[in-house]
């Protein structure tokens, strides 16, 4: 059979059979083909696999290409292989040259010192952080699922449904699920954000090179006071280092944390000798002779000197290939509906880069966090597959552990549910509890509790879905942490 032949015979099929990505193939019950260059018309000319899947279910048989290898495109593949469409059909192109693991772990236990047990990579592949199985390279093989390492996608054509990649090659998909995160925000070239020794955190080989600094840093200097400042600057006490925390806010987590919430995490932090500088920005990064940074200059005129320099400032989602494609954004992202699908049909997108419905409080947002990534992965998925049809129904969930190190004193653990919206009312001594609620109009918005137990914990989320009305003046005259949660769970109905 010719090539050309044999392309209109794969098209004849439309179910059981997966046009593939290009690369190698897996065991299984496949046929494989490997087409050399010179197909015309619609195909490329570059070199193709396709692999016949002999998928048992005819209705689940088409392709699912995910691009992007993070925590969001490592849930939805666990979510495909839930219900039981894994085999050929699925493949991730990732940026990466490993697989989708628990990118959090990255600023905590990943930092730990050389002789703490830090973490390492396959321990925290998806999906262990919900407790399910380690998805190594091994799995997705088992699992009959290509992933294309070090692969980035460049574009897309809608109308072919085709993805371009860095690799020259075009992957045709029935379903595209975009899940390319967001990339971490750099201070500008021209005042020495790309400067040897200044180093940002996105992915593990950022990890990598920043443990490769620490292991000879005598200063270092950590701009920007968010998670991943008060992470990184949490493990520099570990490896007790000189460590000067930068921000122009006035406290650190300024976008969660009130003044006094900050003032307890940041009172901790000066316990392990951390400094702070606030309200200033940084006028610029400067090198030394060897092209390496020597110091910080601040907006007040300071100079801080430093070897290692840490750039937490914030993220922008990586839509970079699509921006073109016509597809509607919103919020920097990619706009979904309550199902996870974009403005052109058959392309879904999930995770840090998908602005959607947050349902509960009626607005259109993008979170960057990854119970996020992991449920929209999971609700997406299962809209795909016409598993369910309920619009996705977020409720936001943040949380953060520093200081976790084998020998740290204190472990800090927190989480926070709902909206930190109204007044707050706030409990406890920090010793090592301490509580806040968010309250607007008498009802209770948000949640936050430091050092919980497992069920206190797990009464946050029911407090916060639920939004009981609370009486304001019995919750302030709570002393304890244990006794303003009780209020508020009688409050809510619930013991
Ligand atoms: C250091 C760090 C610590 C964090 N800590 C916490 C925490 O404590 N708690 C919390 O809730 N959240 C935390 N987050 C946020 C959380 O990790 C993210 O919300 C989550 O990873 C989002 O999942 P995602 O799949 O959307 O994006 P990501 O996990 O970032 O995955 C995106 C993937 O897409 C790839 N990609 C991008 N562009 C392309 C392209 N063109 N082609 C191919 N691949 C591409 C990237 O390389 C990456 O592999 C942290 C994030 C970081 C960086």
């Amino acid at each position: 059979m010719s090539s050309l032949a044999f392309i209109s015979f794969l098209r004849g099929f439309r179910h059981g059979v997966s046009l593939w990505c290009p690369q190698s193939c897996h065991q299984g019950n496949e046929l494989r083909f490997s087409l050399k260059h010179g197909i015309e018309g619609d195909w490329p000319k570059v070199r193709r696999s396709f692999t016949i899947s002999c998928a048992a279910n005819a209705d689940l048989s088409k392709d699912y290409v995910i691009v992007g290898g993070g925590n969001a495109a490592g849930y939805a593949v666990r979510a495909f292989t839930e219900h039981g469409v894994d085999g050929s059909k699925i493949c991730i192109v990732s940026k990466e040259k490993v697989p989708p693991y628990e990118r959090p772990a990255l600023t905590k236990a990943y930092l730990f010192p050389l002789d703490k047990s830090p973490a390492r990579l396959p321990g925290f592949h998806t999906c262990v952080g919900t407790g399910n199985p380690r998805q190594t390279d091994e799995w997705y093989k088992d699992k009959g699922i290509q992933v294309l390492y070090d692969t980035a996608a460049t574009g897309v054509d809608l109308d072919k449904k085709k993805l371009f990649t860095s690799s020259g090659s075009s992957i045709a998909y029935d379903n595209l699920i975009i899940a390319t995160g967001a990339s971490a925000a750099r201070l500008p070239k021209t005042i020495g954000g790309d400067l040897q020794g200044v180093h940002y955190i996105r992915e593990v080989a950022d990890a990598d090179a920043l443990i490769e600094a620490l292991q000879t840093c005598k200063k270092l200097v950590v701009i920007g006071g968010g998670y991943i400042g008060m992470e990184v600057a949490a493990a520099a006490t570990a490896w007790k280092l000189d460590t000067t925390m930068v921000f122009p806010e006035p406290h650190i987590m300024p976008r969660l944390f009130t003044p006094s919430i900050a003032d307890k995490y940041e009172d901790l932090f000066k316990k392990y000798g951390v400094r702070f500088t606030k309200g200033v920005t940084v006028k610029r990064i400067i090198s030394g002779h060897d092209g390496k940074v020597s110091a910080v200059e601040l907006s007040d005129g300071v100079v801080l000197d430093a070897d290692t320099v840490v750039v937490g400032i914030g993220a922008k989602p990586a839509v970079g290939p699509f921006i073109e494609t016509g597809l509607k954004m919103s919020e920097g992202g990619i706009e979904v509906d309550g199902q996870f699908r974009t403005s052109s049909p058959n392309v879904w997108a999930i995770g840090d880069v998908a602005a959607f419905p947050l349902k509960i409080y009626n607005r259109i947002t993008r979170v960057e966090h990854v119970d996020h990534a992991r449920k929209s992965a999971q609700h997406c998925v299962e809209s795909l597959l016409k598993v369910q049809q309920d619009p996705y129904d977020y409720l936001p969930y943040f949380y953060s552990r520093v200081f976790e190190h084998p020998g740290s004193e204190r472990k800090v653990w927190w989480q926070f549910y709902g909206d930190n919206v109204g007044d707050v009312v706030e409990v406890g001594d920090f010793s090592p509890k301490y509580a806040a609620f968010w309250i607007q109009s008498g009802v209770l918005k948000g949640v936050f509790l430091e050092s919980g137990s497992p069920e206190e914990f797990g009464a946050l989320p029911k407090l916060a879905r639920q939004q009981p009305k609370l009486d304001v003046k019995k919750l302030q005259s709570a002393s304890k942490v244990e006794d303003a949660l009780s209020i508020a769970l009688e409050a809510a109905g619930i013991v």
